[in-house]
């Protein structure tokens, strides 16, 4: 059974996010049910693809195609994108071909970016399989690659047809991963009125033990958040930028980090939604209680809320193999001003800083001096 979420009416697009909770291997169906069609063109996370034991690169099956994606962002690049157009095209595509992404948010992103450009731009199905990308990158059109130059550098604006959502496909997902998506559920939250976050509170412990109801209403819930957001500026102005909270910070710290898998997006997100929580009550925008209960349903859902705790959370199952980052020094540096002024929300030397003003009141504050918001942060690790 597919419920609907939402149904996003942009200025152009439409269309609808369905939760199917459960639909287990039957997520083959509900997509053609959702998206009727005569061919699909599946373009599966290879782990996930070997999961559910999916056929080979370039199978077919009835009337779908599977083509792998390479996970990690390492291969969320041209070379990638380059073989999986002429993969497709090699494979008989036309413009009735839907396109299926079925992964995270690398897959997500690659197979966005191929079904924008792809004959000029073809369908597309989005089947996020990471919660990151259930509450965060499906929605909202955004794709790209990274460029030896920075990450999502190339890209396009590129609404799916639909997207189906099914929280059992979480079953599987690295702790790791499951955790740092909770991240962006958490911020999401800050930006809603105060019941979605006494609401997740109140699950906290079900959240992070994967209980799928829980999930089904948090995942719900941020699509709402984020549909709201991006429907009325689905071009990147204004309103899109407050789901930017906590990232300003996170990416300096995911920079200085090296980007080599010791701190990832999700718990950057984590520590930079505290910093600019505290940063806010530090000037008098936030009241502190609000800030310590955002502190509070973090570390419950074992997520970092310090700085020094950056690095050191690799659990065991991962093969990570680098030391800690030594946080002060690299917050001493003028690597840190720079990786604060080269983000794109700042312009001058000035930095805007996504800030909280309450529970459902985030604001763009415009022109800190970038050199103070790095103080700020070595005085917090
Ligand atoms: P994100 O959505 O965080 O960008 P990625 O696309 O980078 O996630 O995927 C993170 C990792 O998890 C990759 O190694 C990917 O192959 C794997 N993965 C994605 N979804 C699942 C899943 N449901 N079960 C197991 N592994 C998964
Ligand atoms: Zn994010």
């Amino acid at each position: 059974m597919n419920t609907v979420i939402l149904t996003l009416h942009g200025p152009e697009h439409k269309y609808t996010i369905y939760l199917r909770p459960g639909a287990g291997a039957d997520w083959q169906r509900a997509v053609a049910d959702i998206v009727p069609a005569n061919r699909y063109l599946l373009l599966a996370d290879d782990n996930m693809a070997a999961h559910l034991a999916l056929p080979a690169d370039g199978e077919r099956f009835g009337n779908w195609r599977c083509l792998r994606v390479l996970p990690g962002e390492e291969h969320k690049n041209l070379d990638q994108y380059a073989s999986l157009v002429n993969a497709a095209l090699q494979g008989g595509m036309d413009r009735d071909t839907v396109l299926v992404a079925l992964g995270g948010g690398v897959t997500g992103d690659i197979a966005g970016f191929v079904a924008g450009t792809l004959l000029r731009g073809v369908r597309l199905v989005q089947v996020p399989t990471t919660l990151l990308a259930m509450v965060d990158s499906s929605v909202g059109g955004k794709n790209g690659v990274n460029t030896p130059a920075g990450k999502n550098l190339v890209g396009t604006f590129h609404q799916p047809a639909a997207v189906l959502i099914d929280p059992s496909f979480l079953d599987t997902l690295p702790r790791r991963e499951y955790r740092a998506g909770l991240a962006e559920v958490v911020k999401t939250a800050v930006l809603d009125n105060q019941d979605f976050f006494t609401r997740l509170e109140d699950t906290a412990p079900a959240l992070a033990a994967g209980d799928h109801a829980a999930l089904a209403d948090a995942i719900s819930t941020c699509c709402w958040i984020k549909g709201s957001h991006v429907m009325t500026d689905e071009k990147d102005t204004g309103m899109r930028q407050l789901l930017n909270l906590g990232h300003t910070f996170g990416h300096v710290l995911e920079s200085l980090a090296g980007f080599n898998g010791s701190v990832v997006h999700g718990e950057a997100v984590s520590v930079g939604t505290v910093l600019a929580t505290d940063f806010a009550a530090r000037h008098g925008f936030f009241d502190s209680d609000g800030a310590d209960r955002i502190r509070a349903l973090l570390a419950r859902l074992g997520l970092p809320t310090r700085i020094a705790e950056l690095g050191r959370t690799a659990d065991a199952a991962s093969d990570i193999d680098v030391s800690p980052p030594d946080w002060q020094a690299l917050l001493g540096s003028d690597q840190a001003v720079r990786a604060l002024v080269q983000d794109k929300k700042s312009s001058g030397g000035k930095v805007n800083l996504v800030l909280p003003h309450g529970f459902g009141d985030c604001r763009v504050d415009k022109g800190y001096d970038a050199v103070t918001v790095v103080r700020f942060m070595r005085d917090n690790i």
